[in-house]
Parts: C-alpha cells; structure tokens; sequence
C-alpha cells in the first residue's frame, strides 16, 4: 500500500483522543496455526511490538518475528486451562498503550470470528486508545481447505456459515433447527467450538429434517502438523469423533462440499459417502 493510500487513516490516528504519551494496540489475526500463514501485516505489526499479548491457539512459531526487547504476556482462554479474564485483558490492553507502548493483541485465525476481537476494540474506543486490526486467516476455512473442502464449492454450495457450537452462558446458543434449514438450502455448516457437544449438535439438526447421510467432516489442529482429517456422515460424525479420538481445537464441517475431500481420498475414483474413515494424519 502506497503512502497516499494509508493518508486517511493515518489521518484518523492523528485525531484519535489520545493522551499525548498514549502508545497504540493492533489486533493482529495469527492465522490457524501455522507460522507461514501469518500475512506479512501481521509479521510487520509483530516486529514493531513492545508488549504482545498471546491467546493459546497461536503457534509458538509466529513470536520469532517478536523483538527480544518485547514483553510477551500468556493468555490463555482454552476450556479447562487457567484463563485470562476478558476484562482482565482489556484493561491491560488500555493501560499499556496509555502508558505509551506499542501493543499487538495476537490471536488464533482471525480476530473477529469469534475471537472476541470485537469487544476487545469497543473496550479501546471508549478509552480513546487507538487501534488497528489486521485480519487472519480463519480456522473454519482454513482447516477444512487443509483437509481438501472447499467450503463454497459451487457444485454442491451457495454460501457458508459460521456458526459457534459453544453456547456463551446465559445464551440460548444456535438455533439448530433454523441451521438444518439453512444447511438443507445449499448452506455449508462450519462449526467452531462444536466437539463437545457434537452428540447434541449433529441430533438437533438430524430432528430438523437434515438428512443423515450429508458427508460431514472434522478437522483437528488444521493446518498444524499435528493435523488430524476425519469424513464421515451426519449420523455418524458425534461417534466417529469419540472413537478416532478428536479432540479441540477442531472445526466440524456439514454439507455436500465435504464429498471433495472423499473425492481426493478416493483418487476421484468416488463420491460415496459415508465410509467412515480412519484419520489421517
Ligand atoms: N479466531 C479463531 C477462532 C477462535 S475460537 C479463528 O478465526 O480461527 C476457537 C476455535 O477455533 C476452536 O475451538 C476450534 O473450533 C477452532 N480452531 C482454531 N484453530 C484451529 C485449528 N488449527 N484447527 C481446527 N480448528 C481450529
């Protein structure tokens, strides 16, 4: 991007009420795990970063690009583990850019999908801290591209969606039944957050009118090596993850797209689903 492309923002910087030492925090997506898909944004806020504030999911891989003279703060959020409180995170996030640091919140895939990414900014707006987000490489894509899905393939989809298989407390969760609609209507289903309840999920949207036999797929730690791809059915997808033993972080995809990756399993020699399948590695 040229200079005179970054004027309006710089502009917008210029103006933000900030206190005159105030530093500045950037949201940086870390992709899904990988160091080398990390954009080269991303690497370039990384380099300029006096304090950087890690969520779990990143690869250790991606601080190589952090300078020795940063401080690297851990915050993990993982289901289980001992977490950082959000608000916890937020204030830390305000104070060391009001104490004039320069401040790179670095998460998993892409900062807004479902990365709490959009609180995280309104907490910096209300206290006039200025901030930049540079997007990610999402999980709900990327895994499943790993693992041979293209989640729009026009033969067999019109869109797809993302959906949380994690209910927030207080929240009633996805509607599943409106979802199996959605997915009957050439909608692929990527689901975040979904192995846990993947027994529930997968039932709810069978009661629904989703038919059983729709190729349904996870993926563990998507582009990682530790990458683990597994196809299957609908019906069989919940029992396939407990006997293969998937586990988080995992994304689960439903709908006809999932036939591209049987078909490369295959040689293309088949579309034939269901054969539940090993994982592979
Ligand atoms: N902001 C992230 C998502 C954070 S929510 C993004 O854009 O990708 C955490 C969930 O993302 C995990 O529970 C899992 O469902 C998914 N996820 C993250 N990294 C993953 C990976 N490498 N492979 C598969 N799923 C992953």
């Amino acid at each position: 991007m040229t200079r005179a492309a970054n004027a309006p923002r710089d502009a917008i910087d210029a103006a933000a009420p900030a206190t005159p030492r105030a530093g500045h925090v950037t949201l940086v997506g870390a992709g899904p795990g990988a160091a080398d898909l990390l954009t080269v944004r991303a690497i370039r806020a990384l380099r300029q970063a006096t304090v950087v504030l890690v969520d779990d999911l990143v690869d250790a891989g991606v601080l190589r690009y952090v300078r020795p003279s940063a401080r690297i703060v851990h915050c993990g959020k993982r289901g289980g583990a001992v977490s950082t409180q959000q608000g916890f995170i937020e204030a830390m996030l305000v104070s060391e850019a009001l104490h004039g640091e320069r401040v790179v919140r670095l998460k998993g895939g892409d900062p807004y999908v479902f990365g709490r990414g959009g609180e995280e900014v309104a907490a910096l707006r209300a206290a006039g801290v200025a901030h930049t987000v540079v997007p990610g490489i999402t999980a709900g894509i990327a895994a499943p591209a790993e693992a041979g899905i293209p989640v729009t393939d026009r033969r067999w989809a019109q869109g797809v969606l993302l959906v949380t298989g994690h209910a927030q407390p207080g929240h009633a969760g996805p509607d599943w039944a409106q979802l199996a609609h959605t997915a009957r209507g050439g909608i692929t289903l990527v689901i975040y957050m979904g192995i846990t309840h993947s027994a529930d999920i997968t039932a709810a949207l069978m009661a629904a009118g989703l038919a059983g036999s729709t190729p349904a797929a996870v993926v563990q730690s998507g582009c990682t090596p530790q990458q683990r791809a597994h196809v299957g059915t609908l019906r069989t997808l919940a029992g396939d993850i407990r006997r293969v033993g998937i586990a988080s972080p995992a994304i689960l995809v439903i709908g006809d797209v999932v036939r591209a990756a049987a078909l490369m399993q295959d040689g293309g020699s088949s579309i034939d689903l269901p054969t539940p399948r090993a994982a592979t590695a």
